[in-house]
């Protein structure tokens, strides 16, 4: 059997409803107007009214994906598929090509011929970033995907992030490269390579 519950006591003010009602309005009001003229700068409200007003993003804030370059241009990415295998919303897709003829870079590593991020279905989890393991793909262009009414639009492809920069304006990486050939590069060279 259930345990009866007592009713609250209600004043006469509220039995009466009117005043309460007035009470609600009365705040309501107060919030709108205090809303409508204060500004998120000055400290007054939580709220911003975006997009005339905006937040400044962290540092580490993970923004709209870029592929960094190498001293040439040429994408740093060597389509190793890391991160399209890590990205658990599986929207990066990715075809591998090889370096054409007197390439240094053929038979070493191979570049994508085709890089797209589907921006709609990716969760901006930063997995992909984690991943790769030549700083290939960074999230630190500062942007967030722009609204579009067009599903392509969100279809970013290998040219388009190549040419989007770092908040800080660059389209490199900060860390070196050591690219096959020179030598300072660590791995085998293909003078060694049939020892
Ligand atoms: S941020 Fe996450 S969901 Fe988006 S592409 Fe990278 S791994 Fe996939
Ligand atoms: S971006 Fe990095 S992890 Fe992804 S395919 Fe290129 S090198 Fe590999």
């Amino acid at each position: 059997m259930g345990k009866p519950v007592k009713r609250p006591e209600q004043s006469l003010s509220e039995r009466a409803f009117l005043p309460e009602v007035a009470k609600g309005l009365t705040l309501t009001a107060s919030r709108f107007f205090k809303n409508t003229f204060s500004s998120a700068e000055k400290g007054d409200i939580a709220t911003v009214r975006y997009p005339e007003e905006q937040r400044e993003y962290p540092e580490r804030f993970r923004g709209v994906h870029r592929l960094t370059q190498r001293d040439d241009g040429s994408p740093r990415c060597v389509a190793c598929l890391c991160c399209s295998t890590a990205c658990p919303a599986q929207c990066i897709h990715i075809e591998p090509a090889e370096y054409g003829e007197g390439d240094p870079r053929q038979g070493y590593e191979k570049f994508p011929k085709v890089f797209v991020i589907d921006e709609l279905r990716c969760i901006f989890c930063g997995m992909c970033v984690e991943a790769c393991p030549c700083d290939a793909i960074r999230m630190d262009t500062g942007m967030h995907m722009p609204p579009a009414l067009e599903r392509d639009a969100f279809l970013l492809d290998k040219e388009l992030l190549l040419s989007l920069p770092a908040a800080d304006g660059s389209v490199k990486s900060a860390n070196p490269r050591h690219e096959p050939g020179d030598k300072t590069h660590p791995g085998i060279d293909r003078d060694r390579s049939g020892h």
